[in-house]
């Protein structure tokens, strides 16, 4: 098959190819591209779709979600635009009213996007039982780390609770129990429908890191895709990985059986702090407000504990993304990585996940040890105001995504869903532009350009040799030029591009061509 008068965005500037705006033809066999060249050069053989100019990219990735989180997410209400506890409630009170006559009304209600950072007031049991009556509620913040249950809910999940809110572990163990609640294929198809609305905006793959042995999940037959998943293991899961023996890069279903999905073992996850919203995320200096808990967030696993698991993970053949999200956090993952390096541990595979507040004198070492850092730029505008309220003078230190590409180390982009929904063109708009909307650019000296971030965001180069992983983009994208000129509008556009058509392996999954 050969795409023919397909226009290029420039690869990374450290990639040989045709130069930006080239008309190229692409020759595609067997599922991956077979020649690249000048449009027109070469005698076509086989089927031919003309492209008339449309740009293609490589096949977008997101590198950081939680599928059965975000499947569930797309459908759940939101309480994201509350600006106080009385204004969730309300949404709350709506809700659970449509819950109660619907076909899922002997599941818990779940609502997401709680950001009680911002809110004037703390949120109450009572508030929200006024609001919920009888039925079991949880409220999740966007950041997942904390929720607000009603008492309904708390008899549901056998707990009694001092405060209002669960946080850290005890959010993510009464989310967990949550989800078991409810009914697997279900969650399965709104899986495999959650993959297929990703593929509209051009995803090819996903990394899942779902909590709860996603693993495990991917072996069910219900959740047969196109989609690449890369699929993460959390500590608590690790021996289950040691039993069924499987490294990182494995097929989770051997690929040729019937209705296999295209799953692959991914990193070990481990969570070493928690996050900003939460005021959890562990970092070297207090909270300007004070009210980081402990003053300065929260560790979650020393450095015996971060040992151990590496060490395991070594032996397991597995990498490892450690989600470190304060300064002290990562300087810490840093630490125990450069340690597991001494100590063997092959270099190259490894993540730090977040990595939102990083230390000017650790960039350098995640470019040597070889860390991938794994962002999600979203976060960056999302968290903006609770960035320059919560660390203040540190603020410049926070999601310096130009610092790191420049200093050489290799950058991934994700969107963290359900925390930002899956989408790339999203976290590629924030990476370019640092805005949205009608904001002022933030920190705009950290800015990418478009080609890097589409680099940032996929795993193949459009190549002789490389998968056949497309995306046939339906508008034409912005130059550098006129980002700079008028970055909002260049966000604005970025934020809506679409796939006209989508390809994984030279398969069409989305659109046509
Ligand atoms: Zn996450």
């Amino acid at each position: 098959m050969r795409l023919s008068n397909a226009r290029l965005v420039d690869a990374h500037p450290s990639i040989a190819g045709p130069p930006a705006g080239a008309l190229v033809d692409i020759d595609i066999v067997d599922g991956e591209i077979e020649r690249v060249s000048p449009a027109g050069s070469t005698p076509s053989v086989g089927e031919r779709h003309d492209l008339e100019g449309a740009t293609v990219i490589p096949g977008l990735w997101d590198e950081h979600t939680h599928m059965g989180q975000w499947a569930r997410h797309r459908m759940r209400p939101s309480v994201f635009e509350a600006a106080s506890a009385e204004e969730a409630v309300a949404i709350a009170a709506q809700a659970a009213r449509a819950h109660v006559g619907s076909r899922s009304a002997a599941d818990p209600l779940v609502l997401v996007g709680m950001r009680d950072a911002l809110w004037p007031a703390p949120p109450t049991r009572e508030l929200l039982d006024a609001a919920t009556g009888a039925v079991p509620t949880l409220i999740v913040s966007s950041d997942v780390h904390s929720s607000w249950p009603n008492t309904a809910m708390l008899a549901r999940l056998g707990l009694t609770l001092d405060t209002a809110l669960l946080r850290e572990d005890a959010a993510f163990d009464a989310l967990q129990a949550v989800e078991g609640m409810l009914d697997a294929d279900a969650l399965d198809r709104h899986v495999v429908d959650a993959l297929a609305g990703a593929a509209a905006r051009g995803v090819v793959g996903v990394v899942d890191l779902e909590f709860d042995d996603a693993v495990g999940a991917w072996m069910r037959p219900g959740r047969a895709t196109p989609t690449r998943v890369e699929v993460g293991i959390y500590q608590q899961d690790l021996e289950l990985a040691a039993e069924r023996g499987l490294r990182m890069g494995d097929a989770i279903v051997p690929p040729r059986q019937r209705g296999a999905a295209n799953a692959r073992v991914g990193r070990l996850k481990v969570i070493s702090d928690g996050a900003l919203g939460t005021r959890t995320a562990w970092t070297s200096h207090p909270y300007a407000d004070g009210a980081g808990l402990a003053g300065a967030g929260v560790r979650n696993v020393d450095d015996d504990d971060l040992d151990r698991l590496l060490a395991r993970a070594t032996e397991l053949g597995l990498g490892a993304a450690i989600h470190a999200i304060g300064d002290a956090a990562v300087t810490a993952a840093i630490d125990a990585l450069e340690r597991a390096d001494a100590g063997g541990r092959p270099r190259g595979g490894d993540r730090i996940e977040h990595a939102q507040l990083v230390d000017a004198a650790d960039i350098p070492r995640l470019a040597r040890l070889g860390i991938v850092a794994s962002l999600q730029p979203e976060h960056a505008l999302d968290d903006r105001e609770l960035t320059a309220s919560l660390w203040a003078d540190r603020a410049g230190d926070a999601y310096r995504i130009r610092s790191l590409i420049d200093a050489g180390v290799r950058v991934v982009l994700g969107s963290d869903a359900p925390v930002t929904p899956l989408d790339p063109w999203r976290a590629i708009a924030t990476a370019v532009t640092r805005t949205r909307d009608d904001e002022e650019p933030w920190q705009p000296e950290e800015a990418i350009t478009i080609a890097e971030a589409i680099a940032a965001s996929s795993r193949t180069r459009i190549a002789a040799g490389e998968p056949a992983d497309l995306v046939v983009l339906a508008d034409a994208l912005p130059d550098d030029d006129e980002v700079s000129r008028d970055p909002r509008a260049a966000a604005k556009r970025l934020r809506s591009t679409t796939a006209r058509a989508t390809l994984i392996a030279g398969e069409v999954v989305h659109g046509s061509l």
